[in-house]
């Protein structure tokens, strides 16, 4: 289960399919191989069957993340970039959420055009800044 790494990684602007329980190792793979992608599993089987594969191994959050960064380091330009919840890439403006947000930060509002998600910046997404800098994952 590496749900939360899978939304750090959408955080971070990498490109990431996760597919949920009943999607069988062999179309993971399948999948995998047809896209080009690289796969990210705790499992040691599944990714003994994929060579582009890289192997989860520890459970603490910090660790998961620096390990995919150290196979492609991120970059903070494409920060917030997609959506957290279905991978879509985020488009600047055209929000109609009813959340409620601050409207002097309406400029910066962003959205989500396969799930219709909105996102702003916030204290939220400055902690996340905040957490993934001190990993010291991103190029300075
Ligand atoms: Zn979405």
């Amino acid at each position: 289960m590496l749900g939360r790494l899978s939304r750090f990684m959408r955080i971070m602007g990498y490109d990431t399919m996760y597919p949920n329980l009943e999607v069988a190792d062999s179309e993971i793979i399948e999948m995998c191989r047809n896209e080009s992608r690289i796969l990210v599993s705790r499992d040691r089987q599944i990714c003994l069957r994929y060579k582009n594969s890289i192997r989860i191994n520890s459970d603490i959050i910090q660790d998961q993340i620096v390990q995919i960064c150290s196979y492609e380091k991120p970059m903070k330009e494409n920060l917030f970039t997609r959506c957290t919840v279905c991978n879509g890439v985020l488009i600047p403006g055209n929000c109609n959420c009813k959340e409620e947000f601050d409207p002097r930060k309406a400029d910066s509002v962003s959205h989500c055009p396969d799930c219709g998600k909105c996102y702003w910046p916030g204290t939220h997404s400055e902690s996340i800044v905040k957490f993934l800098s001190d990993l010291g994952i991103f190029n300075q």
